[in-house]
């Protein structure tokens, strides 16, 4: 089939990818173009492992080609996906300005039936706003499709390859059919294609995303309670992972969730529940606890200190606001280093992908250094932040010669509280006991 995909960025670049990789011919339009003559190039704009193996194969047989031309691309299109950003607008609510953008522009442009398929994330209502958007000015047959995208940035060619489930929310048998026949190549071991209308399909993926923030958010006051009552979040977190009811995923406590997603996404149906009168309080707690936890580490830190931060060096490991991705977008990172920075701190930080983008938007707030034991020079404490596997398994006795003192704050829980008390570290994790 010809596709395209409007907007490159992580799920839009993905997805194009792995349906040029299934024998589609796939031109991924984009605005930014710069980023347009850089994949052009063969370069990629962002890291995704196993992206670039796919990409490179993908645009050297000719099935995958980018451009900024919009109607080119669109015109000789049997399926538009939309992969546009939805980021959050004032009031918290999801911005459709970027999506009803296109739609209109779509309208414009397409010059016979064309499947319309909307891969952001957007509120109940949408397909029917991206419909009249179209509609407006198109003077032939089309159909809007919503098709939530449930791929995890760091795994998300292999989420993509083989996905737990696709969800499909259209009323229209034609558009039904090409949609099964898209994507029955990447459900072959039998995972579900879900054919349901589109407000469900728009409420899945925020249901989804909400459920496994809410999970994340009990995870952590289970931790911030086991530290006061003298608990150990491991063995809680295995006694009821092990339960099949629970299962033991996504049940480590941490400082928060962050990406581009899981903050948004709950601030957005928060937003839909107000709209129809609805009091979400599950939501609102969610949205309380992760702001809270953002600052664990932090407070941590500022205590341990006294208050008082001036002429402490701290050294950070790990930026992207989760491992295996460059993404900064809401990470914990970010705000744990403002805090710490504000209270006089020096701040040196290391990071595996993802500091190219943190010097971005800080500057010189952080001296990021080529290694991570090179952040450690002369630091006072370490703080980790992003559970990178190259930090699981550290030369303690390096670390205890290059920093000034002895001290780890954890908040990803990636060493034995035993083994660091044998070492004779200061070891504060999240939910654990406190060695010294
Ligand atoms: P992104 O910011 O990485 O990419 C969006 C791209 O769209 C950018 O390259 C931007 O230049 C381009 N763009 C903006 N306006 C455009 C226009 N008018 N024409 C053409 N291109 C335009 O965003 P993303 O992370 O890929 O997310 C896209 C959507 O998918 C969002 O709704 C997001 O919530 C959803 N989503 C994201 C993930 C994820 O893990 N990142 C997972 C599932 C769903």
């Amino acid at each position: 089939m010809n596709l395209a995909v409007i907007g490159t960025g992580y799920v839009g670049l993905v997805s194009g990818t792995c349906f040029a990789e299934t024998g589609n011919q796939v031109i991924c339009v984009d605005n930014n173009a710069t980023k347009v003559a850089r994949l052009q190039n063969g370069e990629m704009p962002i890291y995704e492992p196993g992206l670039e193996v796919i990409f490179n194969r993908n645009t050297k047989q000719g099935r995958l080609t980018f451009t900024t031309d919009l109607e080119s691309a669109v015109k000789s299109a049997e399926v538009i996906f939309l992969a546009l950003p939805t980021p959050p607008g004032e009031d918290g609510s999801a911005d459709l300005s970027y999506v009803l953008g296109v739609a209109e522009q779509l309208g414009k442009i397409i010059d016979s039936y064309k499947v319309i398929v909307d891969k952001s994330t957007v509120p109940v209502g949408t397909a029917e706003k991206v419909h009249a958007a179209i509609a407006k000015n198109a003077k032939v047959e089309f159909d809007v499709v919503s098709n939530p995208e449930f791929l995890r940035e760091g795994v998300a060619v292999e989420d993509f390859l083989k996905p737990d489930r696709v969800v499909i929310g259209t009323s229209s048998d034609r558009a039904r059919e090409v949609m099964q026949r898209l994507y029955e190549p990447f459900v072959r071991q039998g995972n579900p294609i879900i054919f349901m209308d589109e407000r469900s399909a728009e409420m899945t993926k925020y249901a989804a995303n909400s459920y496994l923030a809410m999970r994340i958010s009990f995870m952590n006051e289970v931790a911030n309670l086991c530290e006061k009552v003298g608990a150990n979040v491991d063995h809680v977190r295995r006694g009821i992972g092990s339960d099949k009811r629970i299962g033991n995923r996504f049940l480590f406590p941490g400082v928060g969730y962050g990406g581009s997603c899981f903050p948004k996404d709950v601030q957005a149906l928060h937003k839909t529940a107000k709209e129809y009168n609805y009091d979400f309080r599950i939501i609102d707690s969610v949205m309380k606890v992760n702001h809270d936890q953002r600052f664990i580490l932090s407070k941590k830190i500022k205590e341990y200190f006294n208050n008082n931060l001036k002429d402490k060096k701290i050294a950070i490991w790990g930026l992207a606001f989760k491992p295996n991705t460059d993404d900064i977008r809401e990470a914990p990172a970010l705000y744990i280093i403002e805090e710490l920075v504000a209270a006089g701190a020096t701040v040196t930080a290391f990071d595996p992908e993802a500091m190219d983008n943190v010097r971005q938007v800080m500057g010189d707030k952080v001296a990021l250094t080529f290694g991570h034991y090179d952040a450690l020079h002369g630091a006072d404490a370490l703080a980790i932040i992003t559970e990178w596997s190259l930090f699981r398994t550290p030369d303690f006795n390096k670390m205890a010669q290059l920093m000034k003192s002895k001290v780890i704050f954890d908040g990803r829980n990636l060493y034995g509280v035993e083994t660091l008390a044998e070492a004779g570290w200061y070891y504060n994790s999240i939910g654990r006991p406190i060695v010294m």
